[in-house]
């Protein structure tokens, strides 16, 4: 029998239970011995479950009450000064490093965060200095693994590995690179490898998914150094060394060379991975862990072609040297269909949640070692349901297909240029110099997800929904008067989520109860899948918008969401190619657009929070796989408004050096980012790169409670002014406020407001 694996398995709870703990335990209402408890069953179900399913490699220390990433750093004791001076406890100082802290005396501010690869998770970024004195500094893994072997369950660790944690670290030191902290870290590493080999693990999984991004040969050799010098040291506990997210084309030979006891491929991101098998061979001492079971989508494998791949490989390794494994961490997908029970049956046979990969890879394993698996029942239905869904004509749309299939160059081209037109704009806005505004969301106090949760739930009637939602709309308005913001908006109360929210109203998508996917920390998204064709078939936000544009003088800021970032935050279909199905939601999103404009809305904001989400991971298949259509996506929302409507768009990073070619080739009017947490390295890229959008880059972080001072938003706007031209600078916050609370949230806004002030007296 085959014996199967997998990378890592969601922990966030099948009902997001760790979620709900970690925050109780952060509004004190659990204590610190209740939330290790709690922790401790949960990782109890999972290492079950995996074992009931047949899984023989079931991860540990996969597990994290944050981030792993986050695990590792406090793990090799990358704790920075400032949070180490709070004096808290080791549970304490990981959340103050995962989250920041502020109390009477202290304040300090939470670690990056970045998008981990391409996923929509985020891992903190651990921040390395001088001061760093790598050494084990927890038991975390160790202890995880003793808890398993105490439930008769025998695991195999997960880790980071040093390379990549290095790699996607950052360096606080001038000069320093991540090469310069080869000699600390390693150390740690042998000791950990030591320690395993103590409590006679079998297997340790060493993830390095750096592998599967461009590297230069400095990197290939200091990887190798590394890896020499790490192996060098190994006893009896064996290695895995797990890749994921893509192919390892540079570093193949060097990994089957290197002195591992297994290594884990990609093959559904990665299809190079085949070819290099091929043509490099695979080794006879070593196992291959083969990822075929999709970790970052939904669908049902298609057993044939999962086959197909397998047979290729053993035609190079023989069958016992396989093992079957998902693609990469089940982290990114939800549970289980299970728990959908809205959700009707011919829909759900399409999908598999992470239970169900459990399943699949157990049928897999079943069928590959089959002659005939051709007969086989399991082999048969899978063939029947996929292809009922290729064929079944339901989900098409004609008219769509058809409208897309006759766009030509100029539904892609806004006119007149952006020169003309912002003129125009200024003239009809009136704003005044630094206009402020927020990027849509305000806070979603408890009131108002119990309201939408009633009205879905049919407890109380549209109108009634409707009434209460505008109530908090005549609310915020006067609020946001009252602080003084130039340019306002509605407060998306009525959004969920800003995917799920577009989602529910197209046609096209499917929606799920419970199937959440953790995005950072506590945060979960619950993104809505693309089944179908998609198409508009009413109005979505003009009522609101307009409801809140009759209450106030000042322009409201429409509010909707980008194609980008609605394919890219939903599961898409695989039955029709990215591309056209951007541009499908491109053309609703564009009705939505125009409705507004028709409506006298002056500013629309669509949201690309996430076009870099699906940037291929390799640059050189950057424009050709991807930003060819993404920025035409967007472009086709927005290229057939007026002159004077302006157009802002809003992204969820700071780090767009290497796009930014492509973001004002977007050609919005303004664009507001992300800048609070990256010490506003962007302003530099914007100014080296003569940006012609204008830009509001945010001025305090908003992932954070911590209220910004005044001076300290004037001290960063005067950054902002020094480089960039004050006459196309917005005010803002670096994203939507709906995680935060309106205690912080007030403050934060009238300080922000007050410095734009000031500053518009003193220039
Ligand atoms: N308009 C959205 C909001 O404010 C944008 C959110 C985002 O960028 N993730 O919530
Ligand atoms: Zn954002």
């Amino acid at each position: 029998m085959q014996l199967l694996s997998t990378v890592g398995y969601p922990r966030i709870g099948a009902q997001r239970e760790l979620k709900k703990w970690v925050e109780s335990y952060f509004n004190g209402k659990l204590s610190k011995e209740e939330l290790l408890q709690k922790a401790a069953e949960i990782r109890k179900q999972h290492w079950s479950l995996q074992a009931e399913k047949g899984v023989y490699f079931i991860p540990s220390n996969d597990f994290s009450f944050y981030d792993t990433f986050l695990d590792t750093a406090f793990l090799l004791n990358v704790i920075p000064d400032s949070y180490r001076r709070l004096g808290l406890d080791d549970l304490g100082t990981y959340f103050a490093m995962a989250k920041g802290y502020q109390d009477a005396q202290n304040d300090a501010k939470a670690l990056p965060m970045k998008k981990w690869f391409n996923t929509n998770y985020h891992y903190m970024v651990p921040m390395i200095s001088d001061s760093t004195k790598f050494m084990l500094n927890s038991r975390k893994p160790f202890a995880e693994y003793v808890e398993a072997l105490g439930l008769g369950i025998k695991t195999k660790p997960v880790l980071i590995g040093p390379f990549t944690f290095l790699k996607l670290s950052k360096i606080n030191h001038g000069t320093k690179t991540y090469r310069d902290y080869i000699e600390d870290i390693l150390p740690v590493y042998e000791q950990i490898l030591n320690e395993f080999n103590e409590l006679k693990a079998d297997y340790l999984q060493v993830d390095e998914p750096i592998l599967v991004t461009d590297l230069t040969a400095e990197d290939i050799e200091i990887f190798q150094f590394m890896y020499k010098k790490l192996l060098s040291k190994k006893k009896n506990v064996k290695i895995l060394l797990q890749t994921y997210f893509g192919d390892v084309r540079d570093v193949y030979e060097k990994l089957i060379s290197l002195d591992f006891d297994a290594l884990g491929l990609d093959f559904v991101e990665g299809p190079r991975n085949l070819e290099l098998i091929k043509q490099y061979g695979f080794p006879k001492d070593k196992v291959l862990f083969v990822g075929v079971v999709n970790g970052k989508n939904i669908w049902k494998n298609h057993y044939s072609d999962t086959l197909k791949k397998l047979d290729f490989i053993a035609g190079s390794i023989e069958k016992n040297r396989i093992v079957l494994n998902t693609s990469c961490s089940l982290l990114h997908v939800p549970y289980t269909v299970k728990n959908e029970t809205q959700l009707a049956e011919k829909y759900k046979i399409h999908f598999a949640f992470a239970e169900e990969k459990l399943d699949e890879l157990m049928e897999l394993a079943e069928l590959f070692h089959e002659q005939a698996f051709e007969q086989n029942e399991r082999y048969i239905r899978n063939q029947r349901i996929i292809k009922e869904k290729l064929e079944n004509k339901e989900y098409w749309y004609e008219d769509v297909r058809k409208e897309i299939s006759s766009l030509t160059e100029s539904d892609f081209q806004r006119m007149p240029s952006f020169a003309e037109r912002i003129k125009l704009q200024k003239n009809a806005l009136n704003l005044p110099l630094l206009p402020t505004t927020t990027i849509g969301s305000f806070p979603q106090t408890s009131e108002i997800r119990e309201l939408r949760k009633q009205y879905k739930n049919q407890g109380i009637s549209h109108e009634q929904y409707q009434e209460t939602i505008k109530q908090k709309i005549t609310e915020l308005i006067q609020l946001q008067e009252k602080i003084g913001l130039d340019v306002l908006v509605h407060g998306e109360f009525e959004r969920n989520d800003m995917v799920e929210y577009f989602g529910e109203n197209l046609a096209g998508f499917l929606f799920t109860r419970n199937a959440w996917v953790q995005s950072y920390g506590t945060r979960c998204v619950k993104p809505p899948i693309i089944f179908g064709d998609v198409r508009r078939n009413k109005a979505i936000t003009v009522d609101y918008i307009d409801y809140a544009q009759s209450l106030t003088s000042k322009p409201i800021k429409g509010m909707l969401t980008g194609p980008v970032t609605i394919l890219n935050w939903s599961f898409p279909r695989e039955d029709l190619c990215l591309e056209n199905i951007a541009y499908q939601i491109a053309l609703a999103i564009k009705a939505e657009v125009m409705d507004l404009e028709a409506k006298g809305i002056k500013i629309i904001q669509i949201d690309e929070a996430a076009l870099r989400e699906k940037l291929p991971l390799r640059k050189k298949d950057w424009y050709d796989e991807y930003l060819c259509w993404a920025i035409k996506a967007f472009r086709l929302v927005h290229a057939s408004v007026k002159p004077h409507t302006q157009i802002h768009t809003h992204m969820c990073y700071s780090e767009f050096e290497d796009i930014i070619k492509e973001i004002d080739d977007m050609d919005a009017d303004v664009i507001t980012f992300e800048a609070a947490r990256s010490d506003l390295s962007i302003i530099d890229v914007l100014n080296a790169n003569h940006f012609r959008t204008e830009v509001g880059p945010g001025v305090y972080d908003i992932h954070s409670p911590r209220v910004p001072g005044k001076e300290e938003i004037e001290e960063i706007l005067m950054k902002m002014i020094h480089k960039l031209d004050l006459k196309k600078l917005w005010v803002n916050p670096d994203c939507g406020l709906k995680t935060r609370g309106m205690e912080e949230t007030v403050p934060s806004l009238q300080h922000m407001v007050a410095a734009a002030k000031d500053l518009r007296k003193k220039l």
